[in-house]
């Protein structure tokens, strides 16, 4: 198994000239709410409408191009543990994004949220950024939770929000690259005011600033 890296920022990789950084990213969230098949539309666009349960995969890797960076996506999945609330620590480390998922359909899940964020806000790294995501749009007659709440709840939270479908393909790369986006924001904002103790590099790289995009809810 590939090992996490700990860097607080993207690493810069002179050694692999395959990308200039990497970013590992988190998926998190109630059981069942979509996390997987989340992860799959995104990293080799497929949907399976049977119930997989989560065992034996960590991490898929994918690669982009974003603000003239090639950036190498590790994103993890959580292995079933996400069912006891109890993910470990180390599962948290290095992690400088999270998506938080609900189920638009499921009560539940979207209750969880706030303890979810506790839980990045207790194990992660305080600059990790966080997106709100509501899954599952595509499921309209059966919606129990409003985009109007997510999107309070996101704002109550400090977190972006989106509502998005791995089954309909409903703004899932849209997810991936805003919160790509926010991390080299973060990461560029950092890097200004940076203490050489904490970013390791005297003079960082300078990433170019994108405009943020409006929030972008289900479109179904
Ligand atoms: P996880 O436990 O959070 O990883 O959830 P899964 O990805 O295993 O999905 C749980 C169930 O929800 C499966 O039956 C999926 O097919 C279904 N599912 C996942 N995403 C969507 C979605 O966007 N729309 C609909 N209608 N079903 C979905
Ligand atoms: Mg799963």
């Amino acid at each position: 198994m590939a090992s996490a890296t700990d860097s607080r920022y993207g690493q810069k990789e002179s050694s692999d000239q395959n990308f200039d950084y990497m970013f590992k990213i988190l998926i998190i969230g109630n059981s069942s709410v979509g996390k997987t098949s989340f992860l799959f539309r995104y990293a080799e666009d497929s949907f399976t409408p049977a119930f997989v349960s989560t065992v034996g995969i960590d991490f898929k890797v994918k690669t982009i191009y974003r603000n003239d960076k090639r950036i190498k996506l590790q994103i993890w999945d959580t292995a079933g543990q996400e069912r006891y609330r109890t993910i470990t620590t180390a599962y948290y480390r290095g992690a400088m994004g999270f998506i938080l998922m609900y189920d638009i359909t499921n009560e539940e899940s979207f209750n969880a949220v706030q303890d979810w964020s506790t839980q990045i806000k207790t194990y992660s790294w305080d600059n990790a950024q966080v997106l709100l995501v509501g899954n599952k749009c595509d499921m309209e007659d059966e919606r129990v939770v409003s985009s109007e709440r997510g999107r309070q709840l996101a704002d109550h939270l400090g977190f972006e929000f989106f509502e998005a479908s791995a089954k309909d393909n409903i703004n899932v790369k849209q997810t991936f690259e805003r919160l790509v986006d926010v991390i080299c924001e973060k990461m560029s904002e950092s890097l200004d005011t940076a203490d050489p103790a904490v970013t390791g590099a005297k003079q960082g790289p300078q990433l170019t600033d994108q405009q943020a995009p409006p929030h972008q809810d289900c479109a179904c």
